[in-house]
């Protein structure tokens, strides 16, 4: 098997990283680049939200990783030739894929490296989110949603409808004055008597998301650490499970995980490796013939 441990050596110790961004993500990214690669993250701030926004104002052109790689390409086109190394964030909210009433955060980091040519990313769903929205027509009813989703920690966004409409009025509302005002005025506003609320998801308005970000950040970071066996690029690391771990009992295939697929972010190397849990067969609990 060939040699592909954590080298203890960052090909990005002095290097700026540039962050597209608008809303401080480097709270949560910064930290793994520094402390595990040397590295300074530092933010060029700009307008995203003409890419699009959670709050619908203007809707998003392409698939998420689309959206993220062109922040980073927004930063090599504007700040030139200098820059070699462009990183961004997109996330996206909804339904968790296989428990539809859990809300859940997809979060991708798109990195691009022009001094070693190659881009990675990395993503992540978790369901530590506060994600909400709702349609209330009484104060009591705002207050019982704001209780619910960590206001005032996390910020609310309120609209004169009993829908989503593409007008948000009030966006990143963190104190309970500015809710109460902004509850009244959409009330005077709406023809049906309800308001929208909803959970301001970008990231300087919401500490649970800039959680999921930094967890995310110190996953790239990883890859970003350990170099490929043969081309010795960095970004080596899991690119996925293959599932069929055979049964103990009827040696048929399973859903859990029998090994792991490691893959160089440059090259066509790939390394097959035992799945982490180091079992031979599944336990027959968890097959559909033996246990259907
Ligand atoms: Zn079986
Ligand atoms: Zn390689």
């Amino acid at each position: 098997m060939a040699k592909h441990s954590l080298i203890p050596r960052s090909a990005y110790a002095g290097k700026c990283i540039v962050l597209t961004t608008k809303h401080a993500k480097s709270i949560a990214i910064a930290p793994p680049f520094f402390e595990k690669l040397n590295a300074g993250v530092l933010e060029y701030v700009v307008d995203t939200d003409q890419l699009g926004t959670f709050s619908g104002e203007v809707d998003r052109r392409g698939n998420a990783i689309e959206c993220a790689r062109e922040k980073c390409d927004l930063a090599f086109d504007q700040l030139g030739d200098t820059v070699e190394f462009a990183l961004a964030s997109e996330g996206s909210f909804g339904p968790h894929p296989f428990i539809p009433f859990l809300p859940c955060d997809h979060e991708i980091l798109y990195f691009i490296d022009r001094r070693h040519d190659f881009h990675l990313h990395v993503s992540h769903v978790s369901e530590k989110t506060n994600y909400r929205k709702e349609s209330i027509n009484s104060l009591e009813e705002l207050l019982k949603f704001a209780d619910a989703v960590q206001f005032p920690s996390h910020a609310l966004i309120l609209r004169p409808s009993g829908s989503e409409t593409k007008t948000p009025i009030f966006k990143g509302i963190n104190c309970q004055q500015e809710l109460e005002k902004a509850f009244e005025e959409c009330m005077k506003q709406s023809a049906k008597g309800n308001v929208w609320v909803e959970t301001d998801m970008r990231a300087q308005f919401n500490p649970s998301r800039m959680a999921v970000i930094n967890e995310l950040a110190e996953k790239l970071v990883d890859r970003l650490a350990a170099h490929c066996p043969t081309c010795d690029t960095p970004g080596w690391g899991k690119v996925r499970a293959e599932s069929g771990l055979p049964c103990q009992w009827c040696k048929s295939e399973t859903k859990m995980t029998s090994h792991e697929i490691f893959s160089c972010a440059k090259c066509s190397y790939e390394e097959m490796h035992k799945s982490p849990h180091g079992l031979l067969y599944a336990d027959p609990g968890s097959c559909e013939f033996c246990n259907p």
